[in-house]
């Protein structure tokens, strides 16, 4: 699908904000908790204030005089902490997943500081009420490909997951692949050379491929946790739809519906249209600003990679979401900006779920996370 350089692409990506509930260590604190986040789904608003009690009580300004750092902000849709998955991903996420079964490209990106829910909110758990985003697509996109009333149609399911450690893109599925390149051709589009890619024929298969991956992420000295809040991952599902042209033809063949590779007899068969879309599920690094006088070294160079390309992404998507005409889009400025190209501009429909804990003590990187939503909005 071209991109239509020029136009806006605003309807095509969507931002949207979830509060997660106060966790016990904050509930817990040396200080009494404090809330900070007040969320209006009707206006798909989210105020954010250090004394949220004070302004949210009717009346005009607070009894005590103090003026508390205030936000205002709105989004395409807003979640507050008792929110379900299982409503997020209907609400936000299914449209965009659904679209690839019809050859798009399209994405799902979380954002925010360590701890706020990015991984719940992709992964969850992989059964239950809790299943994130990433069961539940891999579900919906098996389940269409079952209940497919064509049976002429045949698909291709396709996995691959990878990460991106100090601007090292690493195979998560394979080994010792590491140093990964970005290429771009035709017929591909945007690639990751050397990326494996692995035939998946139901959720279950995609499941162990993620457990696989976790535990590559997870080895080597650092700690799993430390690992996950700074690199990111992107999880891909590559669906390749084939159907007939003709539909008078061939449609007593038994072998040709279902998941799979192409039946054998394919030589034989009317003319096919093929389309492949592909599902980016991304879970980013932790947006946290690095303090760059308490790092050195190694961390610090870490610091400013996570820094530049999260930067990259939110240059990229204000671009892309900028009311004026432009050609211009830096896509490749980082990483992870030239890996999701061709899954953020024209006709894709990517979504980006920003996430923020509703403390006080995480007020600073709450406002910084929703200034960034609001400029990709
Ligand atoms: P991140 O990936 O952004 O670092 P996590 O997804 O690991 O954050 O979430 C941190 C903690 O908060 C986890 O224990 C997770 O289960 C919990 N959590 C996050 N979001 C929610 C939510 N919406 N409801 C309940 N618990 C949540
Ligand atoms: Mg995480």
């Amino acid at each position: 699908t071209p991109s239509s350089e020029g136009h806006r692409t605003d309807d095509n990506f969507k931002v949207i904000v979830r509060v997660r509930p106060p966790l016990l260590r904050e509930l817990n604190g040396v200080r009494p908790y404090q809330h900070t986040v007040c969320v209006d789904p009707s206006a798909r608003k989210i105020i954010l204030s250090e004394n949220v009690d004070a302004i949210t009580q009717a009346g005009g300004p607070p009894k005590d005089g103090y003026m508390y750092a205030t936000y205002d902000f709105t989004f395409d849709r807003v979640y507050d902490q008792d929110d379900e998955q299982e409503e997020i991903y209907r609400q936000s996420a299914r449209d965009s997943v659904l679209s690839v079964l019809e050859g798009y490209n399209t994405g799902i990106i979380a954002y925010g500081q360590t701890g706020t829910g990015k991984t719940y909110t992709m992964e969850g758990t992989m059964d239950g009420s809790e299943r994130g985003i990433i069961p539940r697509a891999v579900e919906d996109i098996f389940s269409c490909i079952e209940n497919d009333p064509d049976p002429s149609s045949k698909y291709l399911v396709r996995a691959s997951y990878l990460q991106i450690y100090n601007d090292i893109i690493s195979d998560l599925l394979k080994e010792g692949r590491h140093n990964l390149l970005i290429r771009e051709d035709h017929k591909r589009g945007v690639y990751v050379e050397g990326l494996s890619e692995w035939v998946v024929r139901s959720p279950s298969e995609v499941y162990s491929l993620m457990e696989q991956g976790a535990q590559q992420r997870a080895t080597g000295t650092t700690k799993m946790n430390e690992i996950s809040s700074r690199s990111h991952a992107i999880l891909i599902i590559i669906v390749e739809k084939s159907t007939l042209l003709h539909q008078e033809s061939n449609t007593e063949d038994g072998k040709i519906g279902g998941v799979g590779w192409r039946s054998q007899d394919e030589t034989k068969e009317a003319p096919r249209r093929v389309k492949v879309g592909k599902l980016n599920l991304v879970d980013l690094a932790g947006s946290e600003r690095v303090h760059v006088t308490g790092a050195t070294g190694k961390r610090l160079e870490e610091s400013k990679k996570i820094n530049q390309s999260l930067s990259a992404l939110g240059n990229v998507i204000a671009a892309l979401t900028d009311q004026r005409p432009r050609a211009h889009i830096p896509y490749r400025d980082s990483k992870v900006t030239r890996i999701l190209e061709d899954s953020v501009g024209g006709n894709c429909r990517t979504t980006m779920i920003c996430l923020i804990s509703p403390a006080l003590e995480s007020f600073a990187e709450s406002v910084s996370t929703l200034k960034f939503a609001n400029r990709a909005k």
